[in-house]
């Protein structure tokens, strides 16, 4: 019998079930981290692995916290200044970090920062179980306080029968454990993919500015620093336009990225306004326009690959002695790089939550302690997805009032260093 089984040991279970293990407040729970897949190892090399994420700063804190982050080494890369501009008009946004020692976000490695994770869980004493996929799981219909044997999680590895008070499931978009508990997703497929590959590149200065920009159709491009002159790509575009890529000779897919660097679709009528009204934001003081200078691509240094795109949020993510977490819960669109960071969130919100029931004398299994984890992790991620969702619709749109609109926009908001800070700090 297990206090907890963490299913899925990706980039959240892992940290899940060290923090756990760590946590001052709960009575040192028995805790099972278990996988389908091989147990996550990791050598590093010069050249960074094809997947990367960015890690916001207050996922590295916890990753400190259960003692992953410094599993890492050297190898995050601490990125101080974001640009975002748009092919489509002279609009832009510049963020930057107020001070060295505090950077927007860390560039790692996927397989590094699972490996790291699984490794903290293990310091931490949790039991490992891997290439052991859950099945024939079976969630209790009610929380019984006067526990029954029926109460419990049923479950099976490889045949054999397990229990466990506490079920968390951390195995991703196509979560058993979701569906399983009956908890139901509203989802959204983009039709798009993220094409992700790692690069060389030269006029990168001391590498540690991102950029994004906006095309024309909904494509995002995001260049994000993760070694001296190197730089992990993820273009977000239809499905057939990634599958192409995947398919260019290296000289043609270099050049294909430069391309979308410096092309200028700005719609002439917006060229005229710019032209003809630009003096009246110049008279208060305002900067009316952005010149980018991109970094050039040089060299394909990684494989490439691709990987489906949507956005989904689960309606409810507790059911008796059962809770989800990160994608298994909702996805986002890469373009805001914030997937794993909202699942740490909710390793925060959910470890919170057991430990104030536990504090108060509750069971922290308990209904009432999972239900407090579901309502706030609802209320944030419910508004922060409607946010990144509205301004992912916004810059879809090529028509010339709308672009025109969100020029307009994002000279404003770039004008306004207050604004920016409120943006920068719900990213962190
Ligand atoms: C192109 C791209 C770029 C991205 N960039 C960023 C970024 O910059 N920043 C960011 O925060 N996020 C980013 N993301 C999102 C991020 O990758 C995901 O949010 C994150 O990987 C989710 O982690 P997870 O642990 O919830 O799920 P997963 O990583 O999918 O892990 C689930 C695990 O569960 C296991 N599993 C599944 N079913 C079972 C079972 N029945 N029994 C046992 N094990 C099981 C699987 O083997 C797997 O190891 C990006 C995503 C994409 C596609």
């Amino acid at each position: 019998m297990f206090d907890t089984v963490c299913v899925g040991a990706g980039l959240i279970g892992g940290v899940q079930a060290a923090l756990l293990r760590r946590s001052r407040h709960l009575p040192r729970p028995k805790v099972l981290l278990t996988d389908g897949a091989r147990r996550p190892t990791f050598k590093s090399t010069l050249t960074k692995n094809i997947r990367q994420i960015a890690v916001n700063p207050g996922s590295r804190q916890l990753l400190q916290d259960v003692g992953a982050w410094d599993k890492l080494g050297n190898s995050p890369w601490a990125v101080h200044k974001i640009t975002v501009w748009d092919a489509m008009g002279h609009g832009g946004l510049e963020f930057e970090s107020k001070h060295e020692e505090n950077p927007i976000f860390h560039m790692t490695e996927v397989p590094a920062i699972s490996a790291a994770g699984v490794d903290a869980a293990d310091d931490a004493g949790v039991e490992l179980m891997f290439e052991s996929k859950l099945q024939n799981i079976i969630v209790p219909n009610r929380f019984n306080q006067t526990i029954q044997d029926t109460d419990y999680v049923h479950f099976e590895i490889k045949e054999e029968k397990y229990e466990t008070r506490l079920l968390l499931g951390c195995d991703g978009a196509n979560s058993s454990v979701r569906k399983a508990a009956g908890l139901s997703s509203l989802s959204k497929n983009y039709d798009q993919r993220g094409f992700v590959c790692t690069v060389r590149a030269e006029n990168v200065g001391d590498n540690r500015t991102a950029f994004q920009r906006f095309l024309p159709s909904g494509d995002v491009i995001a260049l994000l620093p993760c070694e001296e002159d190197q730089l992990s790509i993820v273009w977000s575009c239809a499905s057939s336009k990634a599958k192409m890529l995947e398919k260019l000779e290296e000289a043609d897919l270099i050049a294909k990225i430069n391309e979308v660097l410096v092309i200028d679709r700005t719609p002439s009528l917006i060229k005229q306004i710019h032209g003809s009204l630009s003096f009246i934001p110049k008279s208060i003081g305002l900067k009316t326009e952005m010149t980018v200078d991109p970094p050039r691509i040089t060299e394909i240094l990684s494989p490439t690959g691709s990987f489906p795109l949507g956005s989904a949020l689960a309606t409810n993510m507790v059911a008796p002695r059962t809770a989800i977490l990160g994608d298994a819960a909702h996805r986002v669109h890469p373009f805001a790089g914030q997937g794993a960071n909202m699942g740490w969130r909710d390793v925060e919100l959910l470890t919170d939550s057991l430990e104030r029931a536990h504090l108060s004398g509750i069971d922290y299994t308990s209904h009432l302690s999972l239900s407090k984890y579901e309502k706030v992790a609802l209320i944030e991620h419910a508004a922060f997805m409607s946010g990144l969702e509205g301004l992912k619709q916004l810059y879809k749109t090529n028509s010339t009032p709308f672009v025109l609109a969100r020029n307009v926009g994002t000279m404003f908001v770039n004008n306004n260093s207050a604004l920016k800070d409120i943006f920068i700090s719900r990213a962190s």
